[in-house]
């Protein structure tokens, strides 16, 4: 009998995973973002798929080199087209021009999908470096945190 660690993982195709590190580049030194469809896995809710990376514009006008916004009606147009097709939402990722590839408070303060993925892309002088992924988890609100997800890439 061993202690099994509970691991989270989130899975990309080469052309999505790629696609995500481009967007950061093309929109540096401002942040991108966008929504990743896909579906989580049933068996042990702790793996998830990217099957449809959506880029979004950056809302944020007043800041765009170091916050991110989705525009709501975008994220509800961008779910109800994806359930069409049986993808749900599974994460969001953006990138961190000339930053590391790690959350930042404002970023957890943002996060309202649990147990969804959010991505981070460290564009350093507008290359795409590291790619991190973390899982939002916690009860509520006043609980949640992130937790570090390995990304695969098939
Ligand atoms: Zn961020």
């Amino acid at each position: 009998m061993g202690f099994v660690l509970h691991e989270l993982m989130l899975t990309f195709t080469q052309s999505g995973y790629t696609s995500i590190r481009q967007h950061g580049e093309e929109t540096y030194p401002h942040e991108c973002c966008g929504v990743l469809l896909g579906r989580f896995d049933d068996s042990g809710a702790s793996t998830k798929t990217v099957s449809r990376v959506v880029r979004c514009g950056n809302t944020r006008a007043d800041s765009p080199h170091n916050r991110y916004n989705i525009d709501p009606r975008e994220l509800i147009r961008i779910q109800r087209e994806g359930r069409e097709r049986g993808e749900d939402i599974v994460g969001f990722y953006h990138s961190h021009p000339d930053h590391p590839a790690q959350w930042s408070s404002t970023d957890l303060g943002e996060a309202h999908w649990f147990g969804c993925s959010y991505v981070i892309t460290s564009v350093e002088k507008g290359k795409a470096a590291a790619t991190n992924g973390f899982e939002l988890t916690g009860a509520d609100e006043a609980d949640k945190k992130f937790v570090d997800e390995k990304i695969e890439v098939s």
